[in-house]
């Protein structure tokens, strides 16, 4: 999508502080950290949240998971980590594309609302 600012940073047009890419994911640390460790982990393809996830595109999400694990590793986080999805207003969503934020590196709050 033309406007859409992560499929820019996807395609390389806005600079990210990238942590893992292949052909079909990209990780790059948040501009506005939440914890110690925060890391957005997204698809390449333009899917505008979890609420589109469907037959048809779940392969690349299935990925994204493994890929977390991956970086989760790589990045130390042995003692724990959360994955966050925010879906539309009530949660929060400001970028609609589909994001995946991996929170971690220090003890997290349990509030989860
Ligand atoms: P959401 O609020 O949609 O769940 O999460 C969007 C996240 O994207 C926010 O945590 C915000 O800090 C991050 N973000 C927005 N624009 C940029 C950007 O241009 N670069 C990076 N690295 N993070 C961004
Ligand atoms: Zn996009």
């Amino acid at each position: 999508m033309s406007d859409c600012i992560f499929c820019k940073i996807a395609a390389g047009e806005i600079p990210s502080n990238k942590v893992y890419e292949d052909e079909t994911v990209l990780a790059f640390y948040d501009l506005n950290p939440m914890a110690k460790v925060h890391v957005l982990i997204i698809p390449k393809e333009h899917i505008a949240n979890v609420a589109e996830i469907d037959a048809s595109n779940s392969a690349v999400v299935a990925h994204i998971f493994e890929v977390i694990a991956k970086i989760a590793k790589d990045l130390g986080l042995d003692e724990g980590y959360r994955v966050v999805s925010n879906c539309k207003e009530f949660a929060g969503q400001s970028v609609y594309h589909l994001h995946f934020h991996l929170l971690g590196g220090e003890q997290l709050s349990m509030n989860m609302c």
